[in-house]
């Protein structure tokens, strides 16, 4: 492991947000970054140079009301402590995706302070990026109502904070769900550009990111979709990445690169279709640190979905790798044993597609990317 003066990249991360429940049966287990860490600290990066391990604070609530209507805030401050909300279904709460429970209110406010300070770290030069793997989770969240287990948008949160800075945020967000909620709340604005490549919503909750969502007024032009087929595998992913997100983000010359980096685009995910690996994941963000580097420009990465426990652990590890330079051999380290039989960060073993549906996924994919490109290419010259 290379040793270096200064640390490049933040850790914004603190045990507890890894201990609440969101419900007995839910499928979001805050448990997988416990999970995650544990796997950090035993392959060495809790305790490199390279990295500064920060615990996140809690987003103020004038922070918080940037992006959220009052009357939404109060809803959820009265749930967690305790109140029975009448009508808290139209503020997206109730049995399923968004229970009510106790703590809601902290934990959403936690991972937005967490995106705050990461942009407060690379604001002051002290890294020239960071991560914040419980933040991301939130990006369905609407400015009244919860959403796809989001509560408060941190991205929205934090990229309006950079807005009212003067700078102009690029966001990729390679969830396998649409970023529908930070699409929304940037859709009319130009000082941001939000692009989502994601499972179709033909397919996929919550249903949208079509390519002719491009925005409106001042934002039109600002906000891409790439909807792509189910089974799509890492080959056909980044062929549709290549197709476009480099040359956007180059023609966008933005001051800063903020990533959501959902792995519930992995074979293994049990809510989504998508074929990728923990390697093909990690391919595009290498790729992020390049276009960083190329445009010289701080980077913010945040969490989001992943459901398969030992895809978040392995993927997010050599993520973190990955934003601090530092290599990491293929063998999970023997002393971690925090999930069992874990042996590589790669997985293992060909992915088989049958040809027709081979052939079904590449005239989809090639649909949505010309189309994509056809919506928003022109206005930069592309
Ligand atoms: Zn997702």
């Amino acid at each position: 492991m290379n040793t270096v003066n200064n640390p490049t990249t933040a850790l914004i991360y603190s045990h507890e947000q890894s201990q609440h429940v969101l419900s007995p049966t839910h499928p979001m287990r805050p448990i997988r970054l416990h999970h995650m860490h544990e796997l950090m600290r035993a392959s060495g990066l809790v305790d490199s140079n390279a990295i500064l391990s920060k615990s996140p604070r809690l987003a103020t609530e004038t922070e918080i009301a940037t992006s959220h209507d009052t009357e939404y805030i109060v809803v959820v401050k009265a749930i967690d402590a305790g109140a029975i909300v009448i009508g808290m279904d139209q503020f997206g709460f109730g049995p399923g995706d968004n229970p009510p429970r106790a703590g809601m209110y902290r934990h959403a406010a936690l991972a937005a302070g967490g995106a705050m300070l990461a942009t407060e770290l690379i604001l002051d030069g002290t890294v020239k990026n960071a991560f914040v793997p419980a933040g991301g989770m939130h990006h369905h969240a609407m400015h009244n109502r919860a959403s796809g287990f989001g509560i408060f948008n941190d991205a929205v949160i934090a990229i309006k904070h950079l807005i009212e800075q003067d700078l102009r945020t690029f966001y990729v967000d390679i969830d396998v769900h649409h970023g529908d909620g930070v699409q929304a709340g940037l859709y009319d604005t130009d000082r941001a550009m939000t692009v989502s490549i994601h499972e179709s919503g033909q397919w996929l909750f919550p249903g949208t990111g079509n390519p002719n969502e491009i925005g409106i007024g001042d934002g039109q032009g600002y906000s891409v979709n790439i909807p792509l087929a189910p089974y799509t595998d890492d080959q056909l992913w980044h062929q549709a990445f290549d197709a476009i997100i480099p040359d956007l983000a180059r023609a966008y010359q933005p001051d800063l690169l903020f990533t959501q980096l959902g792995i519930d685009t992995h074979r293994n995910d049990p809510l989504a279709h998508l074929s990728l690996t923990t390697q093909g994941h990690n391919l595009a963000v290498q790729k992020f640190a390049q276009l960083a580097d190329e445009l010289d420009i701080p980077w913010i990465s945040v969490g989001g979905g992943g459901y398969d426990m030992t895809a978040v652990a392995r993927a997010w590890t050599m993520d973190l790798a990955t934003m601090a330079n530092q290599t990491l051999p293929d063998q999970i380290p023997s002393t971690y044993t925090s999930l069992p039989n874990l042996t590589t960060f790669h997985d293992q073993g060909d992915y088989r597609i049958d040809p027709d549906t081979l052939n079904d996924i590449i005239r989809h994919n090639q649909l949505a990317i010309d189309a994509t490109r056809t919506q928003v290419f022109p206005k930069f010259g592309l």
